[in-house]
């Protein structure tokens, strides 16, 4: 039997020959207009009544929202399908492609394209964002003896972080940051991150942890608490110095209990917290100094005095040879080469 459609080779499947089937059929589809919901901020596409990833950017939403339409047959076998933007406006994207397949058999390649129509809006989580939304305030305090830079290390750390956490849960953000007296207001948009991110500031750095909750409406019958979290960071950082009475330590580690490393005698000493917290602080910028090597022995090492620009001489806590200079601390009229 000849194709019905060519009349000129054997028949194959449907009364077509393989050619002519071929060109017939379409086993992978696209409906000619999509019209879809994107939000202008973040790009994300509105599936049925929830919000799918954050695309890079709007095309890629457009190509994504091509895709979520592919129709393929059930008898299409190995389907691929590759779809780009070819054109833009405004808010309309034409979009074309190929697709492959094996159908009853026959290896089918086809042209797509399509059209897609979005419809611009705010995404729930860009209008919370944007609207200031937030469960839950983590108040940073005890910032006052750290330094601009300590501060700005911090902040960004915490920056950083809650962006990484953003990418996987959108309902993480910051939506306000206050600098208070003493401290910084962080205004986060999802609690249980908010209390996780507080209660690891605490654990690394040490000091004090308060946890507080208000009621502060009702929605959909369900009340809506407000969380404060407090830490208070004990005044110090790893790097920072701390004397009591007249012996100086360098604090090498803060967690639940501090760490110092005694500067005369080099000896590693742990403390409670509230001990730490009652001895007096000196930042390292304040008191680390590089001084002049006048000479040196074995055991001792002759330097320049910092204040008095006399000769001073110091016994060596190791066996070390310094260079022109040799990084000391000076804290209190006491040298302490380090
Ligand atoms: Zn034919
Ligand atoms: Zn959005």
């Amino acid at each position: 039997m000849l194709c019905l459609k060519c009349g000129q080779r054997e028949q194959f499947a449907d009364n077509l020959c393989e050619e002519c089937f071929r060109a017939s059929v379409q086993p992978i589809s696209l409906p000619p207009v999509i019209h879809g919901n994107v939000c202008r901020t973040c790009f994300r596409l509105q599936k049925g009544r929830s919000w799918l990833e954050i695309e890079a950017s709007i095309e890629d939403a457009a190509v994504h929202l091509a895709k979520l339409n592919i129709g393929i047959s059930g008898d299409a076998q190995n389907p691929r399908v590759e779809l780009s933007v070819d054109l833009q406006d405004s808010s309309v994207f034409r979009i074309s492609g190929k697709a492959s397949s094996v159908f009853k058999g026959v290896i089918v390649e086809q042209t797509l394209s399509t059209e897609v129509r979005f419809h611009l809006q705010s995404c729930p989580f860009c209008s919370r964002q944007r609207g200031n939304y937030f469960e839950a305030v983590i108040q940073l305090r005890g910032l006052d003896t750290l330094t601009e830079r300590q501060i700005d290390e911090l902040l960004q750390r915490i920056r950083d972080e809650v962006y990484s956490t953003s990418l996987k849960d959108p309902r993480t953000f910051i939506s306000n940051e206050v600098k208070v007296r003493g401290g910084h207001d962080l205004y986060m948009g999802e609690n249980s991150h908010a209390r996780q991110l507080a209660q690891k500031l605490h654990d690394e750095y040490g000091g004090e942890f308060k946890w507080s909750s208000s009621l502060y409406g009702n929605k959909d019958g369900r009340d809506i608490y407000r969380h404060t979290y407090l830490v208070r960071l004990p005044g110090f950082v790893v790097g920072d110095y701390l004397v009591k009475e007249s012996n100086a330590y360098l604090v090498t580690k803060v967690f639940k209990r501090v760490q110092l490393k005694e500067l005369s005698t080099r000896r590693d000493i742990t403390v409670d917290l509230q001990d730490a917290m009652s001895m007096r602080i000196f930042k390292a910028e304040h008191v680390e100094v590089e001084l002049v090597v006048i000479m040196q022995t074995d055991k001792e090492v002759q330097l320049l005095h910092p204040t008095t620009m006399r000769p001073v001489d110091l016994l060596k806590p190791e066996p070390v040879t310094f260079g022109e200079k040799a990084r000391c601390v000076y804290i209190e009229d006491e040298l302490y080469l380090v």
